[in-house]
């Protein structure tokens, strides 16, 4: 298709360039007829001149005649330059010129006659000037010039017309090209963009079957495994019972793992529908709170929260997902002895949800990466901390279905605070904020 466009466009070049050349051509032509005009009707104008002089003796039609003499060579000049591209042409002129160079010496002679011997002696000479011969051959060599010059002129103008044409076809050529290319490589672009999608599409559609097939065994070899370890089925040997409860953990995060496999590839394929109502914020965190309090105490961790209630328009299980992976981030992150904080405050016409703690923070450069897929600050925290590596992403998804926004303000080695927003109910009908309570421990995990 380039190709093609680059051998339009150097057609077309030359197309433009021939019909330049026809158009410059045609108004040399008219050039030529005038310049013929002119000597033509110089020299009859000498010969009035001298005429007006023969009759009245005037002198200022002598003058008038030598002004035509004087101008004619110029003109005779400007015509030789004119027909140089026309060997024929350049005849003639030269034998006009002499024809007129003669034609000029009689009418000298005239003059001179006048003025020695008067209007008899000129009339009597008269008889036997041959004037009037060179004015008739004069007169027929302009006219033969100017019969060759008008059969160039209808050539010419008919090669200009054919140019014009080919140009007007070349140009509608070169623009239907051009934008056949423009929607070729709109197609073409579509055309990926439809294959990607469909790559995107098949891949979400073979993890999401994959991880299905896997979850169910999965589930079974780990409720096996879980039974074995309790010791309920007899054996007792410590280093197998040992083996039994790594097995569990092991099949535990597996499981894990699929399921916010699965989650994520469902939220965004837009799979997962959000079902917004009015719901209240100090519930959720009291719920999410007690969901966590035993993970909390495994790591002796305080979990505080502000109860202060508001009305959110969101789907609760989803925030409540959404808190309680903020909420096992933070606990999996800090220290023993440590204290995680939820609240949740209005700003605007948002309510939004805050989960700090006093771990190991973020560093900057990665507090936007952490969102993303399988991200995590050190490549050992899945497998140390147990995480997946999608949790913020699920969370991300969540929040962002909702039309709210999620982000992290962390200081190394002092804490990080997750912040997510999620609209207000209307308010009217909204629970009135019990300020008493606020701030005050309701869960203390600590021993
Ligand atoms: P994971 O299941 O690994 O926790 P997430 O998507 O929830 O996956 O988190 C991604 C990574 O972000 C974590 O592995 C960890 O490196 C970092 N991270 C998340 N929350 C915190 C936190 N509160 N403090 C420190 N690092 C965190």
């Amino acid at each position: 298709m380039l190709t093609l466009l680059a051998i339009v466009g150097v057609v077309s070049h030359r197309t433009i360039l021939g019909l330049i050349d026809d158009s410059q051509w045609v108004s040399h032509t008219h050039v030529v007829l005038e310049l013929l005009q002119r000597v033509s009707f110089q020299v009859t104008q000498a010969e009035a001149a001298v005429r007006g002089f023969v009759i009245t003796g005037n002198s200022s039609f002598e003058a008038q005649y030598l002004d035509d003499k004087q101008n004619i060579w110029p003109l005779i000049s400007e015509l030789r330059l004119g027909t140089s591209d026309n060997p024929n042409q350049q005849k003639i002129v030269s034998r006009l010129e002499s024809l007129i160079k003669e034609r000029f010496i009689v009418m000298d002679e005239g003059i001179q006659i006048r003025k020695s011997g008067g209007l008899n002696a000129v009339l009597a000479q008269s008889k036997n000037s041959r004037g009037p011969t060179l004015s008739l051959q004069i007169s027929a060599l302009v006219a033969q010039m100017r019969g060759e010059e008008n059969r160039l002129l209808s050539e010419r103008n008919l090669r200009e017309q054919k140019s014009s044409s080919r140009a007007f076809v070349v140009a509608l050529l070169a623009v239907f090209l051009a934008m056949a290319a423009v929607l070729g490589s709109v197609l073409l672009i579509f055309r990926d963009l439809t294959r990607g999608r469909e790559v995107d599409r098949l891949k979400s559609e073979f993890v999401s079957i994959v991880s299905h097939e896997l979850r169910t065994p999965l589930t079974s070899i780990h409720g096996s495994l879980g039974l074995l370890a309790s010791g309920l089925l007899g054996g007792s040997a410590e280093k197998g019972k040992r083996m039994l409860e790594i097995a569990v953990n092991n099949t535990d995060r597996l499981i894990r793992l699929l399921n916010d496999i699965l989650d994520i590839e469902k939220l965004e394929s837009g799979k997962i529908q959000m079902h917004p109502l009015p719901c209240d914020s100090s519930e959720l965190l009291s719920r999410a709170a007690e969901v966590m309090t035993p993970m909390a105490q495994d790591h002796h961790i305080a979990i505080h929260l502000s109860n202060s209630s508001k009305i959110i328009n969101a789907d609760p299980d989803r925030i409540l997902q959404c808190l309680t992976n903020l909420l096992s981030n933070a606990i999996k992150f800090s220290e023993a002895g440590g204290i995680v904080i939820m609240r949740a405050t209005p700003a605007g016409e948002n309510l939004r949800f805050e989960v700090a703690d006093q771990g190991r923070g973020i560093p900057l450069d990665k507090q936007e990466a952490i969102f993303e897929r399988f991200q995590q600050v050190d490549a050992s925290d899945s497998r140390r901390k147990g995480g997946t590596g999608l949790g913020l992403a699920i969370t991300r998804s969540i929040v962002q279905q909702h039309g709210g926004k999620v982000w992290v303000e962390s200081q190394m080695g002092k804490g990080s605070t997750f912040f997510f927003t999620v609209p207000l109910a209307n308010t009217a009908g909204q629970i009135p904020t019990s300020e008493s309570n606020s701030d005050a421990p309701i869960i203390t995990a600590t021993q």
